[in-house]
């Protein structure tokens, strides 16, 4: 991924990180069945002719119970202010603050900013503060006020107030500036209960012929320094090849512990996750050529647009998560009704499902190659300059217009059909991925890619930053979705589908209704709880019959293996 936030507060994450996630209801519905479901347990209470007379009457109630209309004009919510790194925050920590107002897409946006303050006793004190506008790709209006709050000195119980428009400047769209402000209690909890192994990470370096890789001090990529550094190498060495460049200037490489986004994203430096728990399951010998890609592509790019250059990056990895044929997967994805036209896949690349459309537009580049020659391949790759249509640069180096190509390159597919596998694969790969969006969405929000922060690690590191790039949900439901997600991750790339299909399931019906019900979940979560009362992260969990097979650190990074037995079949 080339770079270029639903948002609650803190302090609800953190409580649902301790415990169960809510149904996925829109904050109304859940107000609206709350406030049911007491006056219900009320009326139980009351004299009624019957039981059963009790429950008609407060079930007629509930659905006869208006839905209070949100405001109609700019406001925010509680809800709608985020803070990274964490949940937990602790003191010392640089804080984030993503701050996504209600109704801001129709609005000056030059003119909307926030400001963030403390409450304190001797009065509001100014913290953060910063304009509005679209930093993510959802492209909603949003404030990300990066590092912007260094809570050193600071501790316990702070009382922050969220201003929205505090100078009043939006009138028209925003009648009601009352409901521009909310408060929220921001708990920090001692800088000496960071975790040891946290407490202790700084950034270190290693340059080798092709890159310098950037890691921290603990992290697994320190522990597997030289094998990360060998891969490194060939990637590098495969991106020259299939490209046909020289490098110039070595890769900055960030190996970051935790998941962000689909696992890896490049702007002036490549950042991947590097972590035993990596539920995005991203195989380094694709990702790190896929990353690379987007690092040297430079020479070959002019306006080019994301489709192709993703498309060009998963072709010279030779695979999206996995090596995979590539014209016979896209072919897959026309069976399964995931095609996108070409022009539509190039508006908003990053808006359309996304492993079918790095897997198109893979198959399209696939194409170009395959059928024009590496030479006009580039032509077109190279052919955009000030915003030119697919249309125009096709027609002025293929010499056919889209609707041809497109009609040429459905012919191409057509060629290549996929076996019954083949199809299947894809469509669990769609489904797995999706699944691991949802638990972001859920679980992690700052990770999910759509709304959430790619931190910049050149910028952290020169400030001294590693929480963002490491603290990530530890509670046991988080740990026991994310091994459920590997497992199926470790499934899809050995082909076991019924594996994959089995856990996602599971994962599935969790992120429905946030309860562990579901057999399979309910064994997951039990060998972490197992695991963790033992002092122990499960990592990577095998369950076999009534035990399981467990991976897991404790006070750093190394991995201890566990079994755990006496697990209900
Ligand atoms: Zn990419």
């Amino acid at each position: 991924m080339v770079t270029t936030p639903i948002t609650r507060s803190a302090e609800w994450r953190e409580r649902r990180e301790m415990r169960s996630p809510p149904p996925r209801l829109s904050r109304l519905s859940r107000l609206s069945r709350l406030s049911c479901l007491s006056r219900l347990s009320r009326l139980s209470r009351l004299s009624c002719l019957s039981r059963l007379s009790c429950l008609l009457i407060a079930l007629l109630s509930c659905a006869l119970l208006p839905t209070p209309a949100p405001p109609a004009d700019l406001y925010l919510a509680p809800a709608d202010v985020l803070l990274y790194p964490g949940p937990p925050l602790y003191s010392g920590d640089v804080v984030t603050f993503d701050i996504t107002p209600h109704n801001a897409d129709q609005l000056p946006l030059a003119d909307l900013g926030v400001r963030v303050s403390r409450l304190t006793s001797e009065g509001p004190e100014v913290i953060a503060e910063g304009p509005v506008g679209q930093p993510a790709f959802d492209h909603a209006p949003r404030a990300r006020l990066t590092w912007a709050w260094d809570t050193t000195g600071l501790d316990g119980e702070q009382r922050l107030r969220v201003h929205l428009d505090p100078d009043d400047r939006i009138q028209e769209g925003d009648e009601d500036p009352a409901n521009n402000v909310v408060t929220l209690t921001v708990s920090l909890r001692p800088a000496a209960a960071r975790p040891a192994l946290e407490a202790q990470a700084t950034w270190v370096t290693t340059t080798t012929s092709c890159c310098v890789l950037h890691y921290l001090t603990g992290s697994p990529a320190a522990r597997d320094l030289p094998a990360l550094t060998a891969q490194a190498e060939q990637a590098a060495a495969l991106v020259q090849t299939r490209l046909h460049l020289t490098a110039t200037r070595p890769i900055s490489l960030y190996l970051v512990s935790r998941v962000i986004g689909q696992g890896g994203y490049a702007a002036a430096a490549v950042t991947l996750s590097y972590l035993d728990r990596n539920y995005a399951g991203r195989d380094l010998r694709l990702l790190l050529p896929h990353e690379f890609t987007h690092m040297s592509d430079g020479p070959l790019a002019n306006g080019t647009p994301s489709f192709l250059r993703e498309g060009l990056a998963v072709w010279v990895a030779g695979g999206h998560f996995k090596p995979e044929p590539i014209p016979q997967r896209a072919a897959a994805l026309r069976r399964l009704g995931d095609y996108v036209p070409l022009d539509q896949l190039m508006e908003d690349f990053y808006l359309h499902q996304h492993e079918a459309a790095y897997l198109e537009s893979a198959a399209f580049v696939a194409y170009l190659v395959e059928t024009h020659g590496w030479d006009r391949f580039l032509a077109v790759y190279g052919g955009f300059g000030e915003a030119k249509s697919l249309d125009a640069v096709l027609q002025a180096t293929l010499g056919a217009d889209l609707t041809a190509v497109e009609a040429d390159f459905l012919r191409w597919l057509d060629a290549h059909p996929p076996t019954p596998a083949q199809e299947r694969d894809v469509r669990d790969t769609i489904r797995l991925f999706d699944a691991v969006r949802r638990y972001q969405q859920a679980y992690d929000p700052g990770a999910y890619f759509m709304s959430g922060w790619f931190p910049d690690p050149v910028e952290g590191e020169r400030r001294g930053i590693v929480a963002d790039f490491l603290r990530r949900p530890t509670g046991a439901e988080s740990i026991a979705l994310e091994v459920m997600l590997l497992a199926a991750q470790e499934g899809l790339a050995a082909g076991d589908l019924p594996t994959v299909e089995t856990h996602l399931e599971a994962v599935e019906a969790v992120l429905m209704d946030g309860r562990f019900t579901h057999p399979l979940a309910v064994r997951y979560l039990a060998v972490v709880e197992a695991s963790a009362a033992h002092g122990y992260e499960a990592q990577r969990v095998a369950l076999d019959d009534g035990a399981a097979h467990v991976w897991a650190t404790a006070s750093d990074a190394t991995l201890v293996e566990l079994q755990v037995g006496g697990l209900a079949q």
